[in-house]
């Protein structure tokens, strides 16, 4: 399987490519160096653009897109029904993005489109690296922290927890990233089940590859 990947920086890259790879049960082939977007709403606005340009450029099968969620709304089984889409969340949001681009384009490369592979870490990529290691985070917590209106952790806080400071470099950011997804290498059960938005992705890519989850 042929892949590009979209993330917000080098270490969330890094450390996505396991990720993907453990879902997949082998590596898949990288078609150039991974996309770079600067967070919300940049991934949204760059997203068109590079989805044209893999399609016609490249023989990519599927593209990877990660982001953090922020506070905005977090996506539910509900936003899965057909003709449904909410505004407000980035999931919807981005597998909007892939079906217009895609609509307009006409076959390339002997197949019809670029696959997507949309992930949305809730509510920052830090709290997949503490999946495993820490029982409080999960996206179930963060979702009932955002209806009751007491937040059980706070993105700083997440970043304190994985890196040990909230502004670190990146080779160290990049290292504690590896680190951390290690645990999830050999099977991604544990964070597929805490965090929806990752499942997403896993489903994604299974359905691409052909790999049964
Ligand atoms: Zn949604």
């Amino acid at each position: 399987m042929k892949l590009a990947l979209l993330s917000e920086s080098p270490s969330d890259e890094a450390a996505l490519r396991v990720l993907v790879e453990a879902v997949l049960g082998a590596p898949p082939r990288y078609v150039g160096a991974g996309y770079r977007a600067r967070g919300w709403p940049n991934v949204a606005q760059v997203l068109p653009a590079v989805i044209r340009h893999l399609h016609f450029n490249t023989d990519t099968d599927a593209l990877v897109v990660v982001v953090d969620s922020d506070d905005s709304k977090v996506h539910t089984e509900e936003h899965d029904k057909p003709g449904y889409f909410h505004p407000h969340c980035r999931m919807c949001q981005l597998r909007a993005v892939f079906r217009q681009t895609m609509k307009r384009l006409p076959p390339a490369h002997g197949r019809e489109r670029v696959l997507r592979g949309v992930g949305i870490a809730v509510p920052a990529i830090e709290a997949w690296y503490l999946c495993g290691r820490d029982p409080s985070v999960s996206e179930a917590a963060w979702t009932a922290g955002q209806e009751s209106g007491r937040q059980p952790y706070s993105r700083p806080e997440l970043k304190w927890r994985v890196y040990g400071t909230d502004r670190p470099s990146l080779p160290h950011q990049t290292r504690c990233a590896l680190h951390e997804v290690e645990r999830h290498r050999r099977d991604p059960r544990r964070l597929e089940n805490d965090f929806p938005g990752f499942r997403a992705l896993a489903n994604d890519l299974r359905t691409r590859s052909g790999v049964k989850g």
